[in-house]
């Protein structure tokens, strides 16, 4: 295979005005139809973390789950996953987070992280960060450490990363 990333770059679907007038979407479909770039991008990420102790792996609802499950498996970590309000059926710890009109919430359960696990967040894509911020929040909460946020597309005019920090982030395809 050429380049993980040119190849990704090249699969990636633009799809204009989705879910409303202005978003240019970043289609990842076309990624999940080809067995050998999951597999690249979860060796990619695997490789970076084999040795950091990773405990745990967070993946948010609903595309974090798709690459987030086999990093989980490739780091003999456990996954849990970042849910919608509504969703999860034990107790729950939730996290509110403003966007660009009205606010959205994630959940985890309160087990799902014990005090010093060792945790990587695990999304499709960052854009502004205020999801994966969420995210750290409640792994924190849980008396986790946030050890790296792994994105496999990032829009860096949105400085996700930034609202991150001093978590490191890691992205396979910069736009
Ligand atoms: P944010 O919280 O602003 O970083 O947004 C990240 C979340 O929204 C991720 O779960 C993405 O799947 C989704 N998202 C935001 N912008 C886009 C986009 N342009 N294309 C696809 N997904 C997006």
């Amino acid at each position: 295979m050429n380049d993980l990333e040119t190849v990704l770059r090249q699969t990636i679907r633009d799809v204009p005005d989705f879910p409303k007038p202005g978003i240019l979407f970043k289609d990842i479909t076309p990624i999940l139809a080809r067995p050998a770039l999951v597999r690249g991008i979860t060796e990619h990420f695997a490789e970076l973390y084999r040795n950091a102790g990773i405990d745990a792996v967070v993946g948010m609802e609903s595309r974090g789950f798709l690459f987030g499950v086999p990093l989980a498996l490739a780091l003999d970590a456990a996954f849990v996953p970042a849910r919608k309000p509504g969703k999860l059926p034990y107790e729950r710890v939730s996290e509110s987070y403003a966007l660009e009109y009205g606010s959205a919430t994630l959940d985890m359960h309160i087990d799902a992280v014990t005090p010093g696990q060792r945790v990587l967040v695990v999304d499709d894509l960052i854009a502004t960060g205020g999801t994966a911020v969420a995210t750290a929040k409640l792994v924190e909460r849980l008396g986790g450490k946030v050890v790296a946020c792994c994105f496999v597309i990032e829009l860096c005019f949105l400085d996700g990363r930034a609202a991150l920090s001093p978590a490191p982030v890691q992205s396979l395809v910069q736009y």
